[in-house]
């Protein structure tokens, strides 16, 4: 980064904190006090965005984004800011900031610390502090930043922030952005999926995700199956107990909830149903049923059914004078289900089984 350092250029958000903190740290966010575009003509361009201020350019085969300091206004609470002011002082550009941890600057020839609101301070005491009182307002999804964080800093809110966190939560603006507020909580879930859904029910941060919330009940810790499991979506392990309308979902997460929505009233009398009620839903269905309904039958079928599978195939088959063709499903499905009922079954038995039972009808 030689190359890049200028007295107006700084390390900025982030990047600086993780810094502070000493943990790693993937994305340098910098910040240029004036304008970022103009400063970057000495470097090999990718992209500009004049509307933003901001400058992509390729140094040493890195892509580094620059953006020039600039403040922002909130047209309409709980949507997207615009700018209106680019090219502005350092201090204005921290101030937009969500917490005092995240606006601190450094500068990158003289490495100085730009610490105009006691950043370092909240970083050495852990505490997250916003910087002006209408923070929530004009932006609730830094409420389930604040979770970001305090999950995974363990950090907490300094105390006139966690006064206005309750006020804003106790009079949410629904009308808000929801696909941000979606993205900070995958973030944050994806953290340590428990502790966040604690502090997410503690503080009340689930009213966030739409009117008249109802707190589910939840069965049982089910954070042994996610380590084992690690499923994709597994922020709607938890957070699909919820009403999700107000969140614009993909296909695969509208598929999951489809799924728990028609399993989750049914109660398997046996292996032989507990495999046909889960084994076409998606991982996250079952860890949800588990959760919410009943904890040993899912795990059941996770550990000792999900992945049972007759020895004999289809070339058994064929050795067995079956004719090549649609016998071959109903035949091995059946097996299957004997499969269910007796796990233990050896290969030898099974061709038995198979030529006893199985076979009527379809030999040749
Ligand atoms: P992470 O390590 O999770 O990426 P980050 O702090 O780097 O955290 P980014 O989303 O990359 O988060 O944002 C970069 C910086 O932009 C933040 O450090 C903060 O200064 C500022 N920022 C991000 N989101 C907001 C927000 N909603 N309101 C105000 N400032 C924000």
């Amino acid at each position: 980064m030689e190359q890049i350092r200028d007295k107006n250029l700084y390390y900025v958000g982030g990047y600086v904190r993780d810094e502070i903190l000493g943990v790693k740290c993937f994305d340098i966010d910098f910040c240029y006090e004036g304008d970022a575009i103009d400063f970057a003509q000495k470097f090999n361009i990718i992209k500009t965005n004049k509307d933003f201020g901001t400058v992509r350019i390729l140094l040493n085969n890195k892509e580094i984004d620059i953006a020039s300091t600039r403040t922002e206004v909130y047209p309409k609470a709980g949507h997207l800011p615009v700018i209106k002011e680019t090219a502005c002082s350092l201090e204005k550009d921290l101030q937009r900031r969500d917490f005092t941890i995240n606006a601190i600057a450094k500068n990158t020839v003289t490495n100085e610390l730009v610490d105009y609101f006691g950043g370092l301070e909240d970083i050495k005491n852990k505490k997250l502090r916003v910087l002006h009182s209408k923070s929530f307002v004009d932006d609730p999804t830094r409420i389930v930043r604040g979770l970001k964080f305090s999950v995974r800093f363990n950090f907490e809110l300094e105390e006139e922030t966690k006064r206005l966190q309750e006020e804003y939560l106790d009079n949410i603006n629904y009308d808000m952005s929801y696909h941000r507020l979606k993205k900070e909580l995958v973030e944050t879930f994806n953290l340590n999926i428990e502790d966040a859904y604690n502090k997410f029910v503690e503080q009340g941060i689930y009213k966030l995700l739409g009117e008249n919330q109802i707190i589910p009940e939840i069965k049982c810790s089910i954070q042994d199956l996610i380590d084992k499991f690690n499923p994709q979506y597994r922020w709607l392990v938890y957070l699909g107990l919820y009403d999700l309308s107000n969140f614009e979902l993909n296909k695969e997460e509208a598929a999951i909830l489809n799924s728990y929505h028609k399993i989750k009233s049914i109660k398997p009398k046996d292996n032989v149903e507990t495999y046909f009620l889960f084994n076409k839903a998606p991982l996250e269905s079952v860890l949800l049923y588990a959760i919410s309904i009943n904890y040993d039958i899912a795990t059941n079928y996770l550990e000792n059914l999900k992945n049972l599978k007759p020895f004999v195939n289809g070339d058994d088959l064929l050795a067995l004078g079956v004719p090549k063709g649609v016998a071959y499903k109903d035949i091995l499905e059946k097996l299957l289900i004997e499969k269910i009922k007796n796990p233990n079954m050896t290969k030898v038995e099974e061709i038995e089984l198979v030529k006893s039972q199985l076979l009527n009808g379809f030999l040749k």
